[in-house]
């Protein structure tokens, strides 16, 4: 690894597959170092050296989002090896168990709703309050949140998942109150929507790629310093909340 004191550092959480990946291989390419955030230590090593092989400056960040220990410890982690940190991109998100009607609003599984929130809404602040430090030390400083037009409320798209659509509108509204408090910094906040990709999430039913789905991650996460804040986007531009 160079000396990454050097290099712009990116942290992209659930980065050892899918959109991750795809994000950190793209803000590695950009020339950031790219800490790649994993709760599981064998993937997340692969994920490192398929990123190294390829020429990018990775390390690899233990990061559970759903565990304050764990997020602690990640934070401490990027202090230890890159002593700075430019972007963060929270990218984990799961969509919860479907079965026996758990997100049908009628008879939603609140376990399934807590779990979900948990990982999708209360992750991104775990992880964003504890990296927050780091940011408000660099020079241009941006968080992007990995959404879903199917937490906008005026779409109303995709199929009814009661658990996962409202934990995306309620990511959307913590990334505009987090885009009000900051309004006065270098660090800039916006949520994007990757459009509907091809990963393990989707079962692959989908023909775009997860670069694809990584360029409006990439783009907000290098957003000059007059650049939108507290907005949601994808690739055609606004999606409307
Ligand atoms: P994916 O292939 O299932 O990847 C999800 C990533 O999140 C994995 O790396 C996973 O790690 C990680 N993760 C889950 N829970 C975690 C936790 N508690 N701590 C740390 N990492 C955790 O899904 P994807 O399609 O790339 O989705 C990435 C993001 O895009 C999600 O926020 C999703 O909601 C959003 N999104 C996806 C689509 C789509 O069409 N795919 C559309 C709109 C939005 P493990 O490997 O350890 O499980």
């Amino acid at each position: 690894m160079d000396d990454v004191n050097d290099k712009k550092t990116a942290l992209v959480t659930g980065a050892n597959k899918g959109i991750g990946f795809a994000i950190a291989h793209a803000l590695g390419t950009a020339g950031f170092a790219v800490a790649v955030g994993a709760r599981d230590a064998t993937r997340r090593e692969e994920a490192v050296e398929r990123l190294r092989a390829d020429g990018i400056d990775a390390f690899g960040v233990a990061l559970d989002v759903t565990s304050d220990d764990s997020v602690a410890m990640a934070a401490k982690t990027i202090e230890q090896t890159a002593g700075r940190l430019d972007v963060l991109v929270n990218n984990a998100g799961i969509s919860g168990r479907t079965d026996g009607g758990a997100q049908i609003p009628s008879t939603v599984d609140l376990d399934v709703l807590r779990t979900v929130l948990d990982t999708n809404v209360f992750g991104v602040i775990r992880v964003t309050n504890a990296v927050l430090p780091l940011l408000r030390r660099a020079e241009s400083p941006r968080i992007v949140n990995i959404s879903s037009n199917m937490g906008s409320l005026a779409l109303q798209t995709g199929p009814q998942l009661a658990a996962y659509a409202p934990s995306k509108s309620l990511l959307n509204s913590i990334t505009a109150q987090y885009a009000r408090e900051l309004a006065g910094t270098d660090i800039i906040v916006n949520a994007a929507c990757p459009g509907y990709v091809a990963t393990d999430f989707t079962g692959f039913a989908s023909p775009r790629t997860p670069d694809e789905g990584a360029a409006i991650a990439l783009k907000l996460a290098t957003l000059p310093d007059d650049g939108p804040r507290g907005g949601f986007f994808d690739d055609g531009g606004v999606v409307p909340w």
